[in-house]
């Protein structure tokens, strides 16, 4: 998580004593060359990210969805109303997500939810980001050739078609980057954005190139899974899906964790509510899963970006 503020001043020497500018990525030079003072927070310890918030009235932070709606919980956990802190906007990306997710984060965080993307190889944070209007992330055409190609065969995707990002650096001296495939798979937004910016919008990452699952014949992306679970009111903030052979045949479990609200002891409930949640997900893969409801913050939690598919396969 990066903490981000909009002051300047007596926090900026302070915070330099402290060590806690290390930072190396295009999001923190950025907004530092705007003036913002930026403290690199690093993932995970939400202990210490509370007391950065609070210490230093962080106005916003940039921070990996999955951890977001990890931290959503902590807060509830602490007894913190997320209301009560300064902050107003989340920069969020770094890991695919869906919309349902952006609500959720917006919601629980009491704050303004804005989609970003970048890669390590390329400045990180700071490839795209979205604006006011919060529909699709405005490439930097002056400082990038964004491209959309079907990943199969190479050409060029169609208008309006999904397919997989490749960028090109124009302004960089040391290491430019010619046509790299991202493995990011996203599609242009058509036509011209009500902020009035004239660049061009990428559709927020659906996925990437290998990250497909074909589970009995059916293509199924894990983004499919998070779209469908994350719109349901029972569903708290973490799932993983499962791959395991049973006998031949590839096999799908979905571990979903449930809000306390709806993990109850009746057993009629909970397998009424088991097949809601099978039924939901069908609807959208295609396939039946198995599914799991397992209590809120029963699933371990990465520290870095979320471990959504675990592959048993092998071992079973
Ligand atoms: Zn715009």
């Amino acid at each position: 998580m990066y903490a981000v503020g909009l002051r300047k001043g007596d926090v900026f020497q302070n915070m330099s004593g402290y060590g806690l500018f290390t930072g190396g990525l295009g999001i923190h030079y950025g907004a530092e060359r705007l003036g913002l003072l930026t403290v690199p927070a690093g993932a995970g310890n939400s202990k210490r990210q509370l007391k950065l918030l609070r210490d230093f009235k962080v106005d916003g932070v940039h921070i990996i969805p999955s951890y977001a709606l990890h931290f959503a919980s902590f807060l509830k956990q602490e007894g913190v109303d997320p209301r009560s802190l300064n902050w107003r906007f989340a920069l969020i990306g770094a890991e695919p997500h869906t919309e349902e997710a952006r609500l959720r984060i917006q919601e629980l965080l009491g704050l303004k939810a804005f989609n970003s993307y970048g890669m390590t190889e390329m400045n990180g944070p700071g490839v795209a980001f979205e604006c006011e209007k919060q529909c699709g992330m405005h490439v930097w055409e002056d400082a990038y050739i964004a491209e959309i190609i079907n990943p199969e065969t190479g050409e060029p995707a169609a208008e309006g078609e999904v397919g997989e990002l490749v960028m090109t650096t124009l302004c960089r001296d040391g290491m430019p980057i010619l046509r790299y495939r991202t493995r990011d798979l996203t599609r242009f937004l058509p036509g011209p954005c009500a902020c009035g910016r004239t660049h061009r919008r990428l559709d927020r990452i659906t996925g990437r190139a290998d990250d497909m699952l074909i589970i009995k014949g059916c293509n199924i992306y894990p983004m499919q899974v998070e779209q469908a679970l994350m719109s349901m009111p029972e569903v708290a903030q973490n799932y993983v899906i499962e791959l395991f052979k049973e006998g031949e045949m590839d096999q799908l479990r979905v571990k979903v964790e449930i809000k306390d609200d709806y993990f109850v002891e009746d057993m009629r409930a909970l397998t009424s509510l088991q097949k809601k949640i099978t039924a939901r997900l069908r609807d959208e893969i295609l396939v039946t899963p198995r599914v799991e409801l397992v209590q809120h913050d029963s699933i371990p939690k990465s520290e870095g970006k979320a471990v959504r598919v675990v592959d048993l396969r092998e071992k079973e």
